[in-house]
């Protein structure tokens, strides 16, 4: 999911690199950590609504399972890579280990478009990917969950197809799934709280009120409309959101100067997170092209969307009155512009940690899913909160610490605690 030049593998080994020699990681343990554990490369053959067989391609990257199972979502999108997977799966370790729930890093994907795809179509998509991959996931070994452009429907039929395989009940395996099927409150809101939880963290920190703040946010799909609706509920102004249209193939901006309405963007937002142009114009909304979100005169930018959109390019146009950015999507900032942003003094709550309210819910959910009895919503989101914000006063004690970037501190807890599990095993 990226242009030719961008590979996201190699910025996560990258990212890897770095850490590796600030910890002075052996060589055997940073081979180790560079690389995938196990990965799986695998056709799909589906057969389409006019009878033809249309053959797609999947993938399971499994990164590492030193702490536990491997964790991590699906993405269906036309762009989907092998490297983007790998980087993911990475990223996953790190999260996990960073907010210390008992999992490893995990992530798969499919090359495709579930717009141009029927419903069926998609069932039969996810039933084939879980054929393949039936033997080498589970509970015990490896949980998925939803990502980009797949749901709690997409989960559940790849949940069914699980259990008609194995000839049993198995909730604990996929994450994600709809709430009354062992899915858990809270997981819909999760990712996008948890931003917010950790973003509620930063500006405390820095001594500045949410309510005086405005934002820009990339996306307005899972992450991007709950971490508004929470963010606004503490008093922040969201000026400006971006989204992808479906119809023009291309990105745009929606802005409003005092702030968005979210239920009206809601309404005529489609079930991808693209927002109606025409209607969004009817309602005074500016429409600015797809990289305006970045260069907006707010405090807080907030991308929810893609990796790879604050690069060496992008970030020379953000406004000097941003602060803080609050990592919604994965690898969102390369590590060109991390060097300028370290240089201009901005606050980043850095993705794997603003971002891993998603896996400590669905964490939370095969909790429950395993025990078979379900927590109502006020206890999700409190232990959320409290697993998010303990992750995040670690991260920003140990920055302030050794005077490093938030990306830089995030880095050493996860890495470290992943390395010492596999030395413990006794793997190197
Ligand atoms: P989603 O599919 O619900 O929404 C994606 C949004 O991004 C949509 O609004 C889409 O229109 C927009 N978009 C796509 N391309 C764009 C572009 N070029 N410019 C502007 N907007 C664009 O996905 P999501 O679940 O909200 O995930 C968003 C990001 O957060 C991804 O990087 C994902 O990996 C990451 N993430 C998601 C979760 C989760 O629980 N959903 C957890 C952790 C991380």
């Amino acid at each position: 999911m990226s242009d030719n030049s961008f590979n996201p593998y190699e910025m996560a080994q990258q990212q890897l690199d770095g850490v590796a020699e600030m910890l002075a990681l052996d060589p055997p343990t940073r081979n180790l950590l560079r690389d995938s554990l196990r990965e799986f490369n695998f056709t799909i053959p589906v057969r389409m609504d006019d009878g033809v067989i249309k053959v797609f391609r999947g993938f399971r990257v499994q990164h590492n399972d030193a702490r536990g199972p491997c964790k991590g979502g699906i993405r269906f999108h036309p762009q989907e890579t092998i490297d983007t997977v790998r980087a993911l799966a990475m990223w996953m370790t790190w999260k996990c280990a960073v907010v210390d729930i008992p999992l490893g890093g995990g992530k798969g994907g499919v090359i495709c478009d579930p717009h141009d795809l029927s419903a069926g179509e998609q069932e039969r998509l996810c039933r084939g990917w879980v054929r393949q991959m039936a033997k080498n996931v589970g509970p015990l070994a490896d949980i998925p969950a939803p990502d980009v452009m797949t749901n709690a429907q997409h989960m559940l039929w790849m949940l069914d197809e699980y259990e008609v395989i194995r000839g049993e009940r198995y909730p604990g395996f996929i994450t994600g799934k709809p709430v009354g099927l062992g899915g858990s409150l809270g997981r819909a809101e999760a990712t996008g709280f948890g931003v917010i939880y950790t973003l509620r963290e930063a500006l405390k920190e820095l001594g500045i009120r949410p309510e005086e703040t405005t934002a820009s946010v990339q996306g307005f799909g899972n992450v991007a409309q709950h971490a508004i609706r929470l963010y606004q509920q503490l008093g922040g102004t969201v000026r400006c959101v971006s989204c992808w249209d479906q119809q023009d193939r291309a990105a745009y901006s929606f802005y409003k100067p005092d702030g968005i309405d979210l239920a009206l963007l809601q309404g005529i937002t489609d079930r991808f997170g693209g927002i109606d142009k025409s209607q969004a114009e009817a309602r005074g909304y500016a429409i600015l092209s797809g990289e305006a979100w970045i260069e907006q005169k707010v405090d807080i930018l907030l991308p929810a969307a893609l990796e790879n959109q604050i690069n060496a390019e992008t970030v020379t146009q953000m406004n000097d009155s941003v602060r803080i950015i609050a990592e919604g999507a994965n690898g969102p900032t390369t590590p060109e512009a991390d060097r300028f942003l370290k240089e201009k003094g901005i606050f980043v709550i850095p993705d794997f940690l603003a971002n891993a309210g998603g896996v400590t819910c669905s964490y939370f959910e095969q909790v429950q899913s395993n025990m078979n009895y379900y927590w109502d919503k006020d206890e999700v989101l409190g232990k959320l909160d409290q697993k998010m914000t303990a992750a995040f006063i670690a991260v920003s004690d140990l920055a302030r610490k050794k005077n490093l970037f938030m990306r830089d501190a995030a880095y050493l807890i996860a890495v470290s605690r992943v390395a010492s599990a596999c030395k413990d095993r006794g793997w190197v």
